[in-house]
């Protein structure tokens, strides 16, 4: 149940396993598209920046499952090209995470425990920063992760949903879950039965299962055009106090996104526009060229945020109903890591090194 990128993986996988027969229902009429402003989901709106390395997690189950993700979309990008022709733009030169104050010591203790996990990260001066990318303004160091990564996460999920099908997995968008008993799904369509239920509706979880509390928190996002690139080579994800800068080619930039808590009562308020405004003068501050930048689209989406837990929610609800749900801030990043738990449930495997 549920078909963004957190179900479209989970599906992908499990057609790889034999003799399983997948159906996959989304409320959505359609696989997941960029610009559904009516009914936004999490996919739709992702920047899909993938941060492992730099992620300030030094150890535990939520850095492996980062990690897994990255050297999953390593390998599986150019498997589900080939697979299904598509292209799915994958920017593998790294994330650099501008600083704007003096004080390093954190990082400098994050790249020591880095460097015995073997990866990379580097500490760039101002100097490295203005002969690498002389764009950039105000930054006095930067840190500089190689081995990251930033997806086009719509592109990613429709390549996965085309794979799953080329495997025999049955997709039925246009159906919505209205309600559960056990394995037994009442849909739109009608009902719906199965040995083994994955829910996987992101913020549409909870309106099915009550017991589970997710908070939809609003991001914001934006497409611009410049008259000309900032840079004559492709470059990392850009990031500074939490504010994306992602390089999509055409002279073209994602700056993203806000980050807008819902009410008290968990209702959505309307996108918010001074702190939409708030995310584009900080972009601004860090890239100047920005102010002259031309709006191509706007967005929005909501992430599925589990309410006084951490995300994401990864777990067996009854037996053989399995919640994959609840990945706030990094759905994409965390998808593969999810896939796979769920395919060792289901297959009775033990998964302890994840
Ligand atoms: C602006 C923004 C930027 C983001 N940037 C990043 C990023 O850089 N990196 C990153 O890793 N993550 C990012 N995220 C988070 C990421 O998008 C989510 O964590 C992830 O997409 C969650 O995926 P999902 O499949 O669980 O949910 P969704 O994409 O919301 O998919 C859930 C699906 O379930 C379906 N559904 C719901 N209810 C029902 C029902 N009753 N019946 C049938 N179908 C139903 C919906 O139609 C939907 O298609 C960002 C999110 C936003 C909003």
């Amino acid at each position: 149940m549920g078909c963004g990128v957190v179900g479209a993986t989970i599906a992908y996988e499990l057609s790889k396993v034999p003799d399983l027969e997948i159906t996959v229902v989304d409320a959505q009429p359609t696989p997941v598209q960029a610009d559904l402003q009516e009914c936004p989901t999490a996919t739709g709106a992702a920047l899909g920046v993938l941060m492992g390395a730099i992620s300030k997690k030094e150890k535990g189950r939520n850095l492996r499952m980062r990690l897994f993700g990255i050297q999953y979309y390593n390998d599986v990008v150019p498997e589900l090209e080939a697979l299904t022709g598509r292209s799915i733009p994958f920017n593998r030169e790294g994330i650099l995470m501008l600083q704007f104050s003096d004080d390093l010591e954190v990082w400098k203790r994050l790249i020591e425990v880095r460097r015995k996990q073997d990866l990379t990260l580097e500490i760039w001066d101002q100097d490295r920063l203005q002969s690498e990318f002389p764009f950039l303004d105000r930054a006095t160091a930067a840190i500089y992760s190689p081995c990251d990564r930033q997806i086009n996460p719509v592109a990613l999920t429709q390549a996965l949903i085309e794979g799953a099908k080329l495997r025999g997995v049955n997709f039925q968008f246009g159906t919505k879950v209205l309600g559960r008993q056990g394995n037994q799904l009442q849909t739109s369509q009608g009902i719906l039965e199965s040995d083994y239920l994955v829910i996987s509706a992101g913020v549409g979880t909870s309106g099915i299962e009550t017991s589970i509390n997710i908070r939809p928190v609003l991001g914001q996002a934006i497409q611009v055009r410049l008259a000309k690139p900032l840079g004559d080579r492709p470059f990392p994800v850009i990031t500074g106090d939490d504010v994306h800068l992602v390089s999509i080619g055409n002279s073209e930039y994602w700056i993203g996104a806000t980050v807008e808590f819902p009410t008290e009562a968990g209702e959505v308020l309307p996108p918010d526009r001074a702190m939409f405004d708030q995310v584009m003068r900080q972009a601004i501050e860090f890239c100047p060229s920005l102010k002259d930048a031309e709006p191509i689209r706007t967005w929005f989406g909501l992430r599925p945020r589990p309410q006084g837990r951490p995300a994401p929610i990864i777990e067996e609800l009854e037996p053989n109903v399995l919640l994959a749900t609840g990945h706030y801030r990094n759905g994409v990043l965390l998808a593969p890591a999810t896939a796979a738990h769920v395919r060792a449930k289901i297959l009775q495997i033990d998964l302890a090194e994840l």
